[in-house]
């Protein structure tokens, strides 16, 4: 795998005040080691899990947000499945059309608010350097050009064939549906346990496409965006959209209600954008309000052999491959680049 040549560089620093030299590699760093799911930790600290799930559940966050999404698409803007039984253009470019403008209105909208408009400034922003606005290393010559073509071209192709495809085989009986009505409780465990799921499967296709031919052929793509912005989540090259989405299919054994898959996409496609805004969070009155990106993924872009997974499961605490974003943890990251290089 190539190692990035910004990769060794330090960022101007805006934190003059910084704790050490890590910090300083970095506009905002968030308060570190950052911290991974409480659920795996041991002891297990019950304290540490109800507030790690009520961020995620029960206050103004994506999760919520996500399911909200879910449910109006449900009832609004989706072909019921009694149309979704035979293939048709017609619902098919609904799906797609829908799709088009859920991802513009998010990866647009936060591109606008944070880089065009600059509301934010660079507060919360991990790394304050512009987006790159020219060169061959992107399509188009830009990276936002770029972005946006590999996530609208592919990203959303690849997003709506999935869930095409699930609603066409749910309508036929070729896999399971969930009721709920007849099964509440299962019902919101599998929206609780969705992005779970996710956070297994990402790890390890993520893993999977950093093995040196695929990462020179499919995954460098994305890789392109050493900083990133909202419009980088999705940029990814065609066969990387196939196996990313391609979580959907636990579907095919676990039942599932169409919100479910709703949820399970939307998820997969529109958290893409958000995790890459570059910004810790949306800073509303001296407060960060909404969580959107992670720096654990952050570091994944800018020094790309750690950090595969996300924050969910500790997958890469349990494989050696973790960041902390400490000083300590950078020269431990350091030391074991050497040793395998
Ligand atoms: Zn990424
Ligand atoms: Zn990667």
């Amino acid at each position: 795998m190539s190692k990035d040549p910004l990769s060794e560089t330090s960022v101007p620093s805006a934190s003059a005040e910084s704790s050490d030299a890590f910090a300083r590699r970095w506009n905002y760093r968030p308060p570190v080691p950052i911290r991974t799911s409480p659920f795996f930790a041991l002891p297990p600290s019950p304290v540490e899990c109800v507030k790690w799930f009520a961020d995620r559940w029960f206050k103004f966050a994506e999760n919520t947000i996500l399911i909200v999404l879910a449910t109006l698409v449900w009832f609004f803007f989706q072909p019921p499945l009694s149309e979704t039984r035979e293939w048709a253009v017609g619902w098919v470019l609904e799906i797609y059309v829908r799709n088009f403008i859920l991802l513009s209105l998010v990866a647009g909208g936060l591109h606008l608010f944070f880089y065009r408009w600059k509301k934010q400034g660079s507060k919360l922003q991990y790394d304050s350097r512009e987006l790159v606005s020219s060169g061959r290393l992107f399509t188009f010559g830009g990276q936002v050009r770029d972005n946006m073509f590999w996530s609208l071209a592919s990203g959303v192709a690849f997003w709506t064939a999935y869930e095409c495809c699930m609603f066409w085989a749910m309508a036929n009986g070729y896999i399971p549906q969930m009721h709920p009505s007849e099964h509440p409780v299962r019902f919101v465990l599998l929206l609780v346990f969705t992005p779970v799921i996710i956070s297994f499967h990402f790890y390890w296709i993520h893993r999977l496409i950093h093995i040196p031919f695929l990462y020179k052929h499919v995954h460098s793509l994305h890789h392109r965006n050493t900083n990133v912005g909202p419009w980088s989540g999705l940029s990814m090259h065609p066969v990387e959209h196939l196996l990313f989405f391609s979580s959907v299919l636990v579907h095919c054994l676990i039942a599932a209600h169409p919100i479910h898959i709703l949820f399970h996409m939307q998820h997969q496609a529109l958290t893409a954008a958000t995790s890459h805004a570059g910004f810790e969070g949306l800073y509303v009155r001296k407060k960060n309000r909404l969580a959107l990106g992670t720096f654990h993924h952050q570091m994944h872009h800018r020094f790309c052999d750690c950090n595969y997974g996300n924050l969910e499961v500790p997958w890469d605490k349990w494989f050696g491959s973790f960041h902390n974003g400490t000083e300590s943890s950078h020269q431990d990251f350091l030391a074991n680049r050497r040793r395998s290089s």
